[in-house]
């Protein structure tokens, strides 16, 4: 078993298991673009191959590799769009701009896995379905009344008594919950290097290691000057697709998100009997509290349950106790279990719990904040992105450009996130036990 310190990288599941990253080297020559993309995630390589595609001469550049943040270390889940439900954005947005935005969140899962029947991409792709399971009668109510609210909106959400949710999940934990039928599971490493397979595909040059340092308007055309500090690009417009991992380089950017950490610990290959008990139609799991665990299976049976994790991002054995508690209270047959895979990364937690689009400059576009629901939402904001700087309008244009509140006290945020995750779990304790 992995020792301390943990990679919450290379000591991934998806690291072993993934599709082979395609070749790219660091950038160490001046070129000239049309669009810089900041971030070789899901988010900015969606948008890197929608402009590519449509003719835009496209570099994207990356601080370190291919799906070394979140989106390749993430659970694979491609569930709706957000976390909100309908009437809340309605009530953040009013009527008219909200509508647009929960179809889109609607048809996230039906986007990434036509995106990915499309392109040929291969990363273990299932649509399996999600169940959401709610631990208590009061949590339930709330799920119930989700799913009547998108019901509203034209999209059925099975809601699940305690009988049918035992019999999916094969856990007696669950009061009730529901089931999302479009939904399912990824490799995210392997969907994310094959996003980047693709692009190089479509003409984009991607450059990793290559950590943007600075970005300046040019005085002499109006452009940008972007410098890796060894290369550079001259571009006309530029994308930050960065989320938890956001940095110094765009004034101001990075007081707009809290980076959060979510680790996950997967087990051995489970056997055909335990894998016929705990989750046996193999559809994915979220167990909806304040602090969420999640889980699914991989392609060869091995089960993956993700938490909340500590305020670092250097792990280490003792983190993913809690993890592994949390599971066996779930499904106790994994008391017997071993652990195999211990891993993590930053999610970006915005002010009001969006994400956002936001016009940093009139060229310069940045898109995060996903709050953990960015394997389908960084996919559509990428290509919402792309879409506005080709200048189409209608459908694709359904994240309102908005301007992100700050943290007013972010140099302060590792503690106050650990304050609230400990209130947060308290509370949980309370509402379970009551
Ligand atoms: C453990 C974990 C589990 C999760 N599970 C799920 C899940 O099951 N389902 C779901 O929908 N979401 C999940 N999420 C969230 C999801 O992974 C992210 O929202 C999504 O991957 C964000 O993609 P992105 O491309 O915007 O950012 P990232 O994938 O984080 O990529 C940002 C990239 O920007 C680069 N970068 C930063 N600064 C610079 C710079 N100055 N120059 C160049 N490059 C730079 C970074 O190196 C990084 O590679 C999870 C996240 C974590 C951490």
């Amino acid at each position: 078993m992995t020792q301390y310190p943990i990679d919450g990288f290379k000591h991934s599941l998806w690291f072993d298991t993934a599709v082979e990253a395609p070749r790219t080297q660091s950038l160490s020559e001046e070129l000239k673009a049309d669009v810089l993309v900041v971030g070789a995630g899901i988010t900015g390589l969606n948008a890197a191959i929608e402009l590519a595609e449509n003719g835009t001469n496209v570099v994207v550049l990356e601080a370190g590799v291919v799906g070394g943040g979140a989106s390749g270390r993430n659970g694979g889940q491609v569930n709706l769009g957000l976390n909100l439900s309908p009437d809340e954005l309605v009530k953040h947005y009013g009527q008219k701009a909200a509508e647009p935005l929960i179809q889109a969140i609607c048809r996230t899962p039906a986007t990434v896995f036509d995106r990915i029947r499309a392109k040929g991409i291969d990363c273990d792709a299932e649509q399996n379905g999600w169940i959401q399971g709610a631990v208590t009668e009061k949590r339930m109510a709330a799920q119930v009344s989700l799913a009547e609210e998108f019901s509203r909106h034209g999209l059925t959400i099975d809601v699940l008594d305690k009988a049918d949710i035992d019999k999916r999940t094969g856990s007696t934990r669950y009061t009730g919950g529901l089931f999302v039928e479009q939904a399912g599971s990824i490799q995210p490493l392997s969907y994310t290097r094959e996003l980047a397979r693709v692009a190089i595909e479509a003409g984009v040059k991607i450059f990793t290691h290559s950590a943007v340092q600075t970005l300046k308007k040019s005085s002499a055309n109006g452009g940008w000057v972007v410098s890796t500090g060894i290369g550079g690009v001259r571009c006309d417009k530029v994308l930050i697709c960065t989320n938890g991992y956001t940095d110094k380089t765009v004034s101001g950017l990075a007081k707009k998100v809290v980076p959060a950490r979510s680790i996950q610990v997967a087990t051995e290959p489970l056997s055909k009997e335990l894998q016929s008990k705990i989750l046996p139609h193999r559809t994915t799991l979220v167990d909806k509290r304040r602090m969420i665990l999640y889980g699914r299976y991989d392609r060869n049976g091995r089960l993956t349950m993700g938490d909340h994790g500590p305020m670092r991002d250097a792990f280490c054995l003792d983190d993913f106790k809690d993890v592994k508690q949390r599971a066996i209270e779930v499904f106790p047959e994994l008391e017997s279990v071993r652990w195999d895979y211990h891993w993590g990364g930053r999610l970006a937690i915005t002010k009001d719990s969006l994400p956002f689009l936001f016009a940093a400059a009139p060229d310069l576009l940045v898109g995060m904040g996903y709050n953990g629901r960015g394997v389908g939402m960084g996919t559509m904001l990428g290509l919402a992105m792309a879409s506005k700087l080709l200048g189409r309008d209608s459908t694709s244009a359904f994240m309102p450009v908005t301007t992100p509140n700050e943290y007013i006290f972010h140099a302060f945020h590792e503690l106050g996130a650990e304050v609230v995750i400990r209130w947060e779990q308290f509370m949980d304790r309370l509402e379970t036990r009551a």
